[in-house]
């Protein structure tokens, strides 16, 4: 087996890649998260998910101490690994870094609501984030934990939402379309995130890494742009919804945890991490 050229840093996507998307089952990539863990191959989880959701998979995932990606990059929890010892010494535990702060968005919003109709997560309360999603109220709880971003439901006409983006986006804010919510956010990009996770990584270990990112939607197109090793990973339906590099790239044949778990085992073949047998 050869030694591979630099250290592997996996940067991923949580729902529709290692987590399947309709039964949030992980089981499939288990062994494969486990072969990454004996390899010390840090998993950078990278998500929508808020700093609390993300801290409760991490303990689910049995994942030893990484940074992760919340808020679709709005947001960087460091480990302490990964802080300088300068810094390691003034913060008590692992730092949250937000690039845009929640509170920012939240007076944006508030000015907005006397023109137009919207209930966002501060209006809902945990209860209206339950009776609107699927979440029992522990989960709830901790979605409504946010740094960075806003999720809402509009509750006004289409001709209405093109002037309320551009308002936002006037402000320094972007709109995307989630499910069922709309979330309004800073500037930040998952890619972002990453590049400053990376920096980090390198700047620890002296030298170069590589860098492989898995996504399954175009929220992640930004990590799979960056990465040395792009990864897609299809919807249910088998459409791919990323861009992939053919050249640097890697695309699963199936959804979800499977598809995750069998394109990292070719990646570590391809590094020659593993080989074959
Ligand atoms: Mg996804």
């Amino acid at each position: 087996m050869n030694e591979p050229p630099n250290q592997l840093v996996v940067f991923t996507d949580l729902d529709g890649c290692l987590l399947n998307k309709v039964d949030y089952d992980w089981s499939a990539a288990e062994p494969v998260l486990r072969r990454l863990e004996q390899l010390s191959v840090p998993v950078v989880l990278s998500s929508s998910k808020t700093v609390a959701e993300m801290s409760e998979l991490r303990r689910e995932l049995c994942l030893p101490e990484a940074p992760f990606i919340s808020e679709n990059g709005g947001v960087i929890q460091w480990s302490k690994w990964l802080l300088s010892s300068n810094e390691a010494s003034s913060v008590p535990a692992e730092r949250v870094a937000a690039t845009t702060k929640r509170s920012t968005v939240l007076d944006v919003l508030t000015e907005l609501k006397n023109q137009f109709q919207f209930r966002s997560f501060v209006d809902l309360g945990v209860e209206g984030v339950m009776a609107n999603t699927d979440l029992p109220r522990e989960k709830a709880e901790l979605a409504c934990q946010r740094h960075s971003t806003e999720p809402l439901l509009w509750e006004d006409t289409d001709d209405n939402i093109r002037l309320f983006l551009r308002i936002l986006t006037e402000r320094g804010l972007t709109l995307t379309k989630g499910g069922r919510f709309w979330h309004v956010a800073g500037n930040a990009t998952k890619g972002h995130a990453m590049h400053q996770v990376a920096d980090r990584y390198r700047d620890r270990m002296s030298g170069e890494i590589t860098t492989a990112a898995i996504g399954d939607s175009p929220i992640d197109q930004s990590m799979l742009d960056i990465a040395d090793y792009p990864i897609g990973i299809p919807a249910v339906d088998g459409q791919l919804n990323v861009e992939v590099d053919p050249h640097r790239g890697i695309v699963a044949s199936q959804d979800g945890a499977a598809g995750w778990a069998e394109t990292v085992r070719q990646l570590l073949l391809r590094l020659g991490i593993e080989d074959v047998n």
